[in-house]
This record gives structure tokens, sequence and C-alpha cells, in this order.
């Protein structure tokens, strides 16, 4: 795949970039190395300073930085503002908490006949962060700023459709202070990622993506006995049950589906409705998913832009063809948009069955399965019936029914009466098929931190 900015709204190529040599790999897997060695030994308070001052930097270029977004990948710019901001709150957050996570935890002496004995988390290196273009700042922030206030150093990968996103963000943490050689970025396609995964001065492997991706890098970790963190894809569930506040409900659907041009893996995209209120909701719900505005993504009307790329569109229109094919309705959307760059609209299809490819596969773009169901055992069922397992969304206001999602749903994250979202407070991952290891929170920095026990006679 060329690394290249290709503008999903007109489908011209912008920008194009050439793939670093071996001896450009070689170079910064040097410095990557070499960096380490004296930026793990660098104070709390320095690292905290430039990760706060890349946050006040990322918050004044927020404008220009979003627009670079909107040309690379598509998404609204009112949402590439917001990421951008929400990555400036993560570096603080990481900033502020990063002390408090990373110090040392004394464990009762007396129980393992020693005088002290702890926990103290030590970075492991150079980390290579392999990132997807659909968020791409927030996933690599995610990684960034927990894992560089543990003393690690990060060699970024990005997609290769979001080689100026990966560039800034270079650019962003030099210019904040952090030293030459902290945080760098491999214009590289990912036939380079087992070389660089591979090479000894490369200490652990974190990958956003897609789950063949995710198994290779996986793969390769494994057989090089070096940790690694999955964030894989989603088919999440999103069940309305009778007792819920069916309007709140049918907005939060269609904001979640549509969220970043339907191209987050935390959007809900299998609606499960218990029957009795089912007909209401599919009102509702198609009503919500009409009234999104598709267009321009730098109009900051826009609710919904192009899909990223034209196969992306593509496998879209053909989950749905197929589902058509087998007896699937379509209730709104469906038909692509007579008009230049890739756009799709918000499409709602019911009727799904198992041998459809929807029922099983992610779609990745405006498109929500639409099934009903009887009872809270059929509807936690089916929202276990996938092979992936990264944040579900309940809504009911029976408390009884509340405890049985929280416990039952196969999944990362649950989300009662809301929409489920990622913050640097909490936890983020997935079980089953959307990958191992956590990001975010006290987790997350403790995920490419060596915890080694210290034992004192
Ligand atoms: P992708 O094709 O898997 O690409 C993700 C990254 O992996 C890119 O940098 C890509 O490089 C690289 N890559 C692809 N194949 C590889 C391989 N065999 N070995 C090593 N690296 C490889 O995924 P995407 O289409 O960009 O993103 C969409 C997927 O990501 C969806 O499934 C979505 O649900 C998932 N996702 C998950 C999360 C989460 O937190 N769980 C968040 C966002 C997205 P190139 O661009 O050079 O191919």
């Amino acid at each position: 795949m060329a690394i290249a900015t290709t503008n999903p709204a007109t489908g011209k190529v912008e920008r194009s970039f050439d793939a670093f040599t071996d001896e450009q790999i070689e170079d910064r897997l040097a410095r990557a190395s070499a960096a380490f060695a004296s930026y793990r030994r660098t104070p709390l308070e320095r690292r905290a300073a430039w990760m706060n001052a890349a946050a006040g930097l990322l918050d004044a270029e927020a404008g220009d930085v979003a627009l670079m977004m909107t040309t690379e990948m598509g998404k609204t710019v009112k949402a590439a503002r917001a990421e951008a901001q929400k990555c400036a709150h993560a570096m603080r957050f990481y900033a502020e908490n990063a002390a408090g996570f990373l110090a040392d935890r004394p464990a009762d002496a007396a129980a393992v006949k020693a005088g002290t004995a702890l926990t103290r988390y030590q970075p492991l290196g150079a980390v290579l962060a392999v990132m997807p273009w659909n968020f791409p700042l927030w996933q690599v922030v995610r990684f960034l700023a927990p894992g560089l206030m543990a003393g690690n150093v990060g060699l970024l990968k990005h997609a290769s459709n979001v080689p100026q996103t990966a560039l800034y963000l270079e650019d962003l943490l030099r210019r904040a202070g952090f030293p030459e050689g902290v945080f760098q970025t491999l214009l590289i396609g990912s036939d380079k990622v087992e070389k660089v995964l591979r090479d000894p001065r490369v200490a652990a492997a974190t990958l956003t993506g897609s789950e063949p991706a995710g198994r290779s890098v996986g793969a390769i970790a494994g057989d090089e006995v070096k940790p690694s963190v999955l964030e894989l894809g989603g088919s999440d569930a999103f069940v309305v049950m009778p007792s819920a506040d069916l309007a709140a409900a049918a907005k939060t659907a269609a904001a979640s589906r549509c969220l970043n041009n339907g191209q987050s893996c935390i959007s809900a995209k299998r609606f499960i409705v218990e029957e009795s209120v089912a007909d209401e909701f599919e009102e509702l719900f198609v009503a919500a998913m009409r009234a999104q505005k598709v267009g321009d993504p730098t109009d900051d009307a826009t609710d919904v832009g192009p899909l990223v790329s034209e196969q992306g569109r593509a496998d879209l229109e053909e989950l749905v063809a197929d589902a058509v094919r087998h007896g699937a309705k379509v209730l709104c959307g469906g038909e692509r948009p007579d008009r230049e760059g890739w756009y799709y609209p918000p499409t709602v299809v019911t009727g799904i069955t198992r041998e459809m490819r929807m029922f099983g596969e992610e779609t990745f773009g405006p498109v929500a399965g639409l099934y009903r169901v009887r009872g809270i055992d059929e509807a936690i069922g089916l929202a276990n019936a996938t092979d992936f397992g990264l944040g579900s969304n309940a809504w009911t206001n029976d408390p009884a029914e509340r405890d049985r999602f929280v416990d039952e749903l196969e999944a990362g994250q649950v989300f009662v009466n809301g929409m489920v979202t990622s913050y640097p407070e909490l936890p983020f991952g997935g079980v089953k098929r959307s990958g191992y290891g956590r990001e975010l929170s006290e987790q997350g920095i403790h995920a490419f931190c060596n915890a080694k026990t210290v034992w004192i006679a």
C-alpha cells in the first residue's frame, strides 16, 4: 500500500511519501535504543512537563490538525477537533497521574520474611506501535501518553494513508521538548513490521487494527517472547429493553453507529430490541439515522463524511448486498449517492439471519443491523453470539436487568444507558477476538512496564 494522503471526499492523491529504506529504519532503531538509555533515567517531573507542553501545543493547533486528519481519512472536522482535544486531555491526565501509577507498591514484608518487599514499575524499552487510520491521533496518544510517561520510547508505524498525521506527532513531541529519538515515526509498509518487531532493540508491540493484522503481530511477538497489546475489531451489541427511554436510546444508537462516519471499533453495530418495543424503537431509530447530515466533512454542519477508501465502501456495500440477497430488508439508506468521494448513507438493515455475512462480520461504515428478540435471555444470547467482545451497550431502567447485562455481556466494557466511549480514566480493551491487554487508566501504563518484585532481607 502506497504511503500517501488521498482525500476520501474527492478521491485525489494529495501527497505521497517514499517509504524508509533499510538504512533509514536502522538509523531510527539505533536512535531509539540510544534515547532509551538516557530517557529512562529522566525524572518524572521533566517527562510530565514535556507531556503538558505537548498537550498545550496540540490544543493551540487543534484547528489545523483537525483539517489535516479530515483530509487524510475523511472524518468530519468537528469530530477531528474533538479528537485533538481529547488527546490533549489524555496527555495531561498521564502527566498528572503517572507518578502515582508508577510509585513503588509496598507489600507485607513480614509475610515474605523480608525487611523490605515491594513492586517497582520500570520501563521496557522501545515499543513498536502499529496503528490504524480511523482515529489517527487518539489511537497513537492512547499508547504514547502512558508509554512515554513510564519511560519507554516509541516507534510508530502508522497506517499508510495517514502519513502527515504520523509525522505531525513526531514533530509535536520534539517541539514539546522530548529528547531526540524518544518518539519516532517510521514511514514503512506493513511488510516491514516483522523485521522491526524481531529486532532485539524493540522490546514490545502494541497494535490497534483488524484481526488479521493483530494475529500476525501477536504471533511474531509471541515467537520473540515480547509482550504485546492487541486492540482489534468489534461488532458490538446495543440492547434495548422495554423499560428504556426509547427516544434517548434511538438518538444515541444513531450517534454511535454514525460516529467517525461509522468507522469506529466501539460503534454499536448490532441493535437488539425486545419485541414489545421494537416497532416504536425502529421508527425512532430509522428517523434518527435519516436525520444524520451526510456531506462535506470540512463543513461544521456535517454529521457523516465519506468512508476512508473506495475499497472500504465496496466492502460495506458487499455486506449489505449479501444480506439483501439472503432476504434482509433495507429500512433506510443502502444506496451510494451519485457524487464524487466515497460516501455511503446511514443505513438500517433488518431481518438478518445467521447465514448472512452481516451476522458475523464487522460492518465498518454507517450500517446498522436491527434485530428483534423475546426477553432478556434471548437478548443476551444474541449479543454474545459474536466472535468479538469490545464494548456493549444496554438500555434498561430495570435494576435486575442492568445487573444481568453488566454480569453476562461478553465484552471489555459495558455501558448502561449511555454510549460506549473511551476515557483516559477507565481501562479500554476487548475480550475474545477483539484482542487482549488494556490501554488507558493505570492498567494502560502498567502494560509496558516491568512490574519488578524487590525483596530485601
Ligand atoms: P488494519 O488494516 O489492520 O491496519 C492497522 C495497522 O496495521 C496499519 O498500520 C496497517 O498498515 C497495519 N497492518 C495491516 N496488516 C498488517 C500485517 N499483516 N502485519 C503488520 N501490520 C499490519 O486496520 P484498519 O483498516 O486500519 O482499521 C480498521 C480495523 O481496526 C477495524 O477492524 C477496527 O475495528 C479496528 N480498530 C480497533 C480499535 C480498538 O481499540 N480495538 C480501534 C480502532 C480500530 P498499512 O496501513 O500499511 O496496511
